[in-house]
């Protein structure tokens, strides 16, 4: 089975020669203490900043999801109050996640097809301005641009974004906000079960101001532990190996996007004059590069996951109040050309 489900995705073909690699290495056994895994922790994390060009003044750390991430932001790095700019689902869960344990949270939510009044988001009292650059549920993107024009107005605060289904598959401007994030089931290509946490120096002298320390993955305990290469807890190791054996051989960041950029735009001319199945997000200015939103007729849709999945192929459901109405395509880079075009061929008729 093929899945084109925005998240978890297929996955590279070399994960089943990686895992028995993994094996008989012992790295599945492995201490995580040990300097073996120091090397390992090292090593990925030295590619993560070569391939996706993370600055070399940001923190990388190994979180185990990116809603783990939503919270680590929450109780290290906010003390009352944190602004939340969203226009789907996986925002508002984020906004939500955080007012149960910062009820000073604010939500400002914007619609699907139009883009963020960016001259209207400054929050003179938000710590940490949190921000979705892929909105996974409705394929829709903030752009950098946009990124870095909320920075400016709010110099005082954090900007963090949430990049699960972007990170990996477009070129990120890391320089625009403070903390970044994502887990690895989407662009990565890679099985559920381990994140990535990016974060700048601005914020980590917010935590060590903070101090923060009453939980588990308090993000001074993290953030210590990874000093030495290492995490406040047994780690996800082979997801970590798998990580490493993946970004020896994918293509630095800028030529993924370029291809990325391609494929989405091949998807886009598809869809440009189709009548029963049409592209959700009409605007392109906003339209995501990385999940592809189709809307039809209860029938179309349904039709066209059955047809997909006859071929061994599956479709990503529409997310949330979006269920019955859209369909999504992952259009991440594990997928490959002929993937595509095999169903596109599926599509075609129903289009
Ligand atoms: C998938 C997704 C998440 C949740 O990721 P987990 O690893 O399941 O915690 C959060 N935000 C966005 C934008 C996503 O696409």
């Amino acid at each position: 089975m093929i899945s084109f489900y925005p998240g978890p995705s297929r996955v590279h073909d070399e994960i089943p020669k990686w895992v028995k690699d993994a094996h008989r290495l012992g790295i599945l056994s492995m201490n995580h203490r040990s300097s073996e895994f120091v090397a390992i922790s090292n090593r990925t994390v030295k590619l993560l900043r070569s391939k996706l060009r993370i600055p070399a003044n940001f923190m990388v750390y190994f979180i185990s999801s990116a809603t783990e991430c939503w919270e680590i932001i929450a109780q290290s790095l906010i003390q009352e109050s944190s602004a939340h700019v969203y226009n789907g689902a996986f925002g508002e869960k984020w906004f939500a996640y955080t007012r149960r344990l910062k009820p000073g949270a604010r939500a400002v939510s914007f619609q699907p097809q139009e883009s963020p009044e960016v001259n209207q988001l400054i929050f003179p009292d938000a710590e940490v301005v949190c921000l979705t650059q892929n909105e996974t549920s409705n394929g829709t993107q903030v752009s950098m641009d946009q990124i870095r024009s909320i920075q400016k107005s709010n110099p005082a605060a954090l900007i963090a974004v949430d990049a699960t289904s972007s990170m990996a598959g477009i070129s990120l401007d890391f320089k625009s906000a403070d903390i970044w994030f994502a887990s690895v089931q989407k662009c990565f290509g890679l099985p559920a079960g381990l994140a990535l946490m990016c974060c700048s120096a601005k914020a980590r002298e917010r935590m060590t101001k903070l101090g923060e320390a009453a939980h588990y993955n308090s993000l001074t305990f993290i953030d210590k532990m990874m000093q030495s290469g290492q995490t406040s807890f047994t780690p996800n190791v082979m997801g970590i190996y798998l990580l490493m054996r993946s970004l020896e051989k994918s293509k630095p960041i800028r030529q993924v996007d370029a291809i990325i950029r391609k494929r989405s735009a091949l998807w886009e001319n598809f869809f440009e004059n189709a009548e029963n199945l049409t592209l959700y997000i009409p605007n392109a200015k906003v339209r995501s590069k990385t999940v592809i939103t189709l809307t039809g007729s209860a029938g179309t849709i349904a039709r066209a996951k059955r047809k997909a999945k006859q071929k061994n192929m599956l479709l990503g459901e529409g997310y949330g109040d979006l269920k019955k109405t859209t369909l999504r395509i992952a259009n991440f880079p594990a997928l490959k050309d002929k993937e595509i075009q095999s169903l596109m061929k599926i599509l075609k008729p129903l289009r």
